[in-house]
């Protein structure tokens, strides 16, 4: 069969939920040719994932669209936590994670303006959603797979792309075509969730947590006075039609002793949290991200930024096969690096979401009891014992998030790095430092779309600017001055060296010396040579 021109592309995404607008966001930055339906008719309108999480962020900033996230979003200030209605512990938590991300806090953005800001991005690059369109089934040929979907009209339309990537959420459709098992448990508890305004002493810029023997709630401050609210039903109210706003507008103040008056609610949602995995998220040429490759517990708030990230890593490596000579064996690392990524995270959430739910004697007891005394010590610890503000921050930011490096290319030179220096596979740290007399950060000097040698030396070598022509790589040569000296110190630079990193800003290779073996053979795995894109000569 013969398709018109607009029926091929070389990638169709299936969903516009976060996840599968960030894929087109990253595909669009490349200059890769898509299409993004989704089945439904408008973009999400409530508060739905409301923490953006800093690595998200930073993957903002080089889209240019994080200044905008932090304008319609809330800084989260403290966490506050009240037992019975009466405070027993709080921290502050504005700049938490200070000298680790350009963004060392929790933004709260509601996941509608989160998709608002993905959805401008595409706009102004002449991108747009196909609604009300719905991923039928497949078939995967030689180098070619067939998409059928069903249009508004209720017609079928065949679209032929060269990736097929399945971001369309926990129930996914292209998953379940590919009769791929989703495991895992659902919780018998079930938990409500509300968007709404209310009338409440609780102040704006904080985050509570409130508890007692009956039941636990979190309270999130959105723009305009409104306010999210999550939380547990009590053990008495167990049938399913007493799981009802009444209950809760009822109930919610009583529960946990508060003064919190809710009013004018936009939205209300009683849902059994889920955790579950499917064993692989990669079928030949269609790879699964998102809510259809993970989900978890709301504890945390790791869902869409994790599904954000899946398509950040995805993106390049689909963009170098596609438009700059890169080995499709490149492909396989998405596998390697995301499948399960959530997993470690997902344990300690488990636990914390089981005692905010169960409504047995026992953890009641616990509750009143263990974790009320736990709570009251480990916050005043958060603010004062750096080792715990950084760890508790690197976790939940998921800036500390890595991988194997894929192709297990070791300098020799590794063991003349310190202890503590960032390893290939860890993400590039931030650090401010001057570079043409200006501030800039580590992050700032990366282009999006290119691998990037950091050089430390005083001048480039013959054969670095020869390697780095080869492979299209931006070079940045950070010679040994006082401006620099942060970022010696930081990637643990004593004399010369380099550091090679990813579009994704991950380090692919690091050597304390000049020699270019390593970094050629690690190259050479994916590509001969990278041909530049001419649309990305600049970037
Ligand atoms: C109460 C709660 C609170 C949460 N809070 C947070 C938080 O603070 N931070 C956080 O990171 N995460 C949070 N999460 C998780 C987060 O909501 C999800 O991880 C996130 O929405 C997943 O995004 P996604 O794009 O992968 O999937 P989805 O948002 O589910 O989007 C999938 C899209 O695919 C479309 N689709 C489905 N089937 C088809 C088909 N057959 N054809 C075409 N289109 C289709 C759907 O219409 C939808 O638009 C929370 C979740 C819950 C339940």
């Amino acid at each position: 069969m013969e398709l018109s021109p607009h029926n091929t592309t070389e990638v169709l995404i299936v969903g516009a939920g976060p996840t599968g607008l960030m894929m087109a966001c990253q595909l669009a930055v490349h200059h890769v040719s898509f299409r993004i339906i989704d089945k439904n008719s408008s973009p999400s309108q409530n508060s739905g994932a409301l923490i953006v999480q800093a690595r998200t962020l930073e993957i903002f900033e080089q889209l240019g669209i994080a200044s905008d996230a932090i304008k319609e979003g809330t800084i989260a200030d403290r966490i506050e936590i009240l037992y019975n209605g009466k405070k027993i512990a709080g921290t502050s938590i504005k700049d938490i994670g200070r000298e680790l991300s350009q963004f060392p806090f929790l933004l709260m953005l509601e996941q509608s303006q989160t998709e608002k800001l993905l959805l401008k991005f595409l706009k102004a690059r002449g991108c747009y959603v196909e609604r009300n369109v719905q991923f039928r089934k497949f078939a995967e040929h030689k180098n070619r797979i067939t998409t059928e979907v069903i249009m508004p009209d209720g017609s079928r339309q065949t679209i032929a792309s060269n990736y097929l990537i399945g971001a369309d959420g926990s129930k996914s459709a292209v998953r379940n075509f590919l009769n791929i098992p989703f495991n895992g448990k659902a919780y018998s508890r079930p938990i409500f969730i509300l968007d709404g305004r209310a009338i409440s002493d609780f102040g704006s810029g904080v985050i509570t947590f409130a508890f007692s023997r009956k039941s636990v709630a979190g309270f999130f401050p959105l723009k305009d006075q409104r306010w999210r609210v999550d939380g547990s039903f009590p053990g008495k109210v167990k049938k399913s039609e007493t799981l009802t706003l009444e209950t809760v507008t009822k109930g919610l103040q009583h529960w946990n002793n508060l003064n919190f008056k809710l009013q004018d609610i936009e939205w209300f949602s009683v849902s059994h949290s889920q955790q579950k995995y499917p064993p692989t998220i990669r079928i030949g040429n269609c790879f699964l991200a998102g809510d259809s490759a993970h989900v978890n517990t709301p504890v945390g708030a790791q869902g869409m930024n994790t599904g954000l990230q899946d398509a950040h890593n995805l993106a390049w490596k689909l963009a170098f096969v596609l438009k700059q000579n890169a080995k499709p064996e490149l492909l396989d690392s998405y596998s390697t690096e995301r499948l399960g990524i959530s997993k470690g995270f997902a344990r300690y959430a488990d636990a914390v979401f089981r005692v905010a739910t169960n409504t047995t004697n026992a953890v009641s007891i616990f509750r009143t009891f263990i974790l009320k005394m736990f709570l009251k010590r480990i916050f005043p610890k958060l603010e004062k014992k750096e080792k715990l503000r950084l760890k508790f921050f690197k976790s939940i930011s998921q800036i500390d998030i890595h991988y194997k490096p894929a192709f297990g290319i070791y300098e020799e030179s590794e063991k003349l790095f310190l202890h503590r220096t960032p390893k290939p596979g860890y993400r590039l740290p931030y650090v401010d430092f001057m570079y043409d007399n200006k501030n800039t950060n580590s992050h700032q000097i990366l282009p999006a779309t290119r691998f990037t040698l950091l050089v430390f030396a005083k001048e480039l070598t013959s054969e670095i600017k020869s390697i780095s022509e080869k492979y299209n790589l931006a070079v940045v040569l950070l010679k040994p001055r006082p401006e620099t000296n942060s970022i010696y110190t930081s990637l643990g630079i004593t004399n010369t060296g380099y550091y090679l990193i990813r579009p994704d800003m991950y380090i692919g290779l690091r050597s304390a010396t000049l020699k270019i073996e390593n970094l050629n053979m690690y190259l050479q795995q994916w590509s001969e040579s990278i041909k530049p894109d001419t649309n990305n000569l600049n970037s």
